[in-house]
């Protein structure tokens, strides 16, 4: 299964959110899947088509036990392309009514009278739990990450712009910075760095797969740690090598066991450079930081990162403990 495949499986079952935020993933659902129909004299209706199965009913979720809704569920087999299946979910009459109402789409006028004023949802994304539920809906509906061994990408594609530029807006409020793009049509928005994709699924709330991604990386680091090992600079001290060697197993003991982005920033700025730059001395580090600080606050850092490393390896030993149960 494809690491893409991975985060979906793990974020689709989670249990749904408080209602502000299952209408921010249901907004962000509908502008990747959604379509709005018109059904004459005023009908409107709501049709979503996804392949995955499972997003579908998840969707079905979201309609009925989030918002209240009828919605209906239908799979459609496709003789020819490899008999793939889509799923297709549809609210109509007053459903389609009440949804659009709360995805801000139409308004209700005095005399109850629905008024249509966008063709796609306009999401509230003022709260960062909304945010959080925004960013889950887009890549669920419209979303793929590349294998992380070959590289570190992250994009959703939609012919709605308006998901492509919530998106990005959405990670900027993370820190993230998101490219918005037109492709054939669609329009993309993405993020590219290792960094950006950690912190994307730890907002998305993957943690499962920010593990996976963080033990890759220092996999990765630690054959290029190795390849150093073997051309090693004369110019570092062995005091130093080995006092870099404990920083970095303290930081890979937090990030498999807890994942960095249970850190604070600043520690997890911390742990991220010495991961990517085990060789440079804490002088070098601290220049790295953003903004760079001084030798004696890096070292701080350091020693509170194999801190917190120290208390899960004694948390693990009063559970070891005799006598414990
Ligand atoms: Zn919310």
């Amino acid at each position: 299964m494809s690491f893409s495949s991975r985060v979906k499986e793990e974020l689709i079952p989670r249990p749904l959110d408080r209602r502000c935020c299952v209408l921010a993933e249901t907004a962000a659902l509908t502008q990747a899947t959604g379509t709005l129909g018109f059904l004459g004299a005023g009908r409107l209706s709501v049709t979503w088509r996804m392949e995955n199965a499972a997003l579908a009913r998840r969707v079905f979720r979201l309609l009925k036990e989030g918002i209240g809704l009828r919605p209906q569920l239908h799979f459609v087999e496709h003789a020819r392309l490899g008999g793939r299946r889509t799923c297709v979910l549809t609210v109509d009459g007053e459903d389609a009514e009440t949804l659009l109402v709360a995805l801000r789409m139409a308004e209700r006028e005095p005399d109850g009278q629905v008024r249509l004023k966008h063709t796609s949802p306009r999401p509230a994304l003022n709260k960062d739990c909304c945010r959080r539920a925004y960013l889950r809906g887009a890549f669920l509906g419209c979303g793929s990450i590349n294998e992380p061994e070959k590289s570190y990408r992250l994009e959703c594609a939609a012919t709605d712009a308006g998901l492509a530029q919530s998106v990005q807006r959405v990670l900027a409020h993370g820190g993230i910075e998101g490219k918005v793009f037109e492709r054939r049509g669609h329009w993309v928005a993405y993020i590219h760095r290792a960094q950006d994709l950690a912190d994307a699924l730890a907002m998305m709330g993957a943690s499962r797969a920010v593990m996976e991604l963080e033990n890759l990386r220092i996999t990765k680091q630690m054959r290029s740690d190795a390849n150093r090992a073997s051309n090693c600079d004369e110019g570092n001290s062995e005091k130093q090598i080995t006092s870099a060697h404990r920083q970095i197993d303290a930081i890979k003991l937090v990030s498999i066991h807890r994942g960095l982005f249970t850190l604070s920033p600043v520690l997890q700025e911390t742990a991220r450079l010495r991961l990517e730059h085990p060789e440079v001395t804490l002088e070098e580090l601290g220049q790295l930081m953003e903004p760079p600080v001084g030798r004696s606050a890096v070292h701080h850092r350091l020693k509170r990162l194999e801190q917190i490393a120290g208390e899960i390896e004694a948390s693990w030993e009063k559970e070891n403990a005799p006598g414990s149960e």
